[in-house]
């Protein structure tokens, strides 16, 4: 799996559609402070599910659109694609092309897409689980994220070598089933105490 482009319109200081090809190699982004190069990898955060506006240090999700400068009006939209090439079918999905896309306005609508095709969030999720990029991945690292980690407790640590060590992934299915289970026992009581009140 390999990030090939990421395409960027109306996300934070990226008014106008960008697009940015990764070739073979390193890619590196540089610019005077201020140009958005942080904005470019909190774009690529926010397209594979990002749910915090602090971790993409805003207040609010409608912080990532666009909100004007001098010469150009606030915009309504922020859409941002990621094109990975998956020749070697690392994510676990039949397409070698696949291309997840994450569209907010602001009155509040989001769509992900998934190649093109609506999906829920929970699809982009899943498939993105456990590959190094997924939620709670430590692949993007942000600047504030060095010293928290440094300065963290010893259970914040813990969590952050058990998401190297790959565990996250079993602890997150863990608690999906407890909840289930917890449900099912609610369920079962609710039947017992009709059971018993027809007896
Ligand atoms: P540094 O080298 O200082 O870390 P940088 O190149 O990483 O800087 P960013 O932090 O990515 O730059 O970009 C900051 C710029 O993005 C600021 O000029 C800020 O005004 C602009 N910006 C952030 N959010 C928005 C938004 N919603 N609309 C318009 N511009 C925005």
């Amino acid at each position: 799996m390999k990030l090939q482009s990421i395409q960027i319109s109306g996300f934070k200081s990226f008014a106008d559609r960008t697009v940015i090809e990764c070739q073979d190699g390193l890619t590196g982004i540089v610019g005077p402070n201020g140009s958005g190069k942080s904005n470019v990898i909190e774009a690529i955060r926010w397209a594979l599910g990002e749910q915090s506006a602090k971790q993409l240090r805003g207040h609010k999700m409608k912080d990532v659109i666009f909100s004007g400068s001098n010469d150009r009006r606030p915009l309504n939209r922020a859409e941002v694609s990621l094109v990975f090439d998956n020749a070697d079918h690392y994510l676990p999905t039949d397409y070698s092309e696949v291309k997840i896309t994450r569209r907010y306005y602001r009155n509040g609508d989001s769509t992900y897409l998934l190649n093109d095709q609506e999906c829920l969030l929970r699809e982009i999720q899943q498939l993105f689980l456990d590959t190094g990029l997924g939620e709670g991945s430590l692949s993007i690292i942000s600047q504030g994220n060095v010293d928290d980690i440094l300065a963290g407790d010893v259970e914040k640590r813990r969590a952050v070598i058990e998401t190297a060590a790959g565990v996250y992934r079993y602890k997150k299915q863990k608690a999906e089933s407890e909840k289930k289970l917890t449900e099912t026992q609610a369920n079962v009581d609710r039947v017992s105490d009709i059971a018993h009140e027809l007896g």
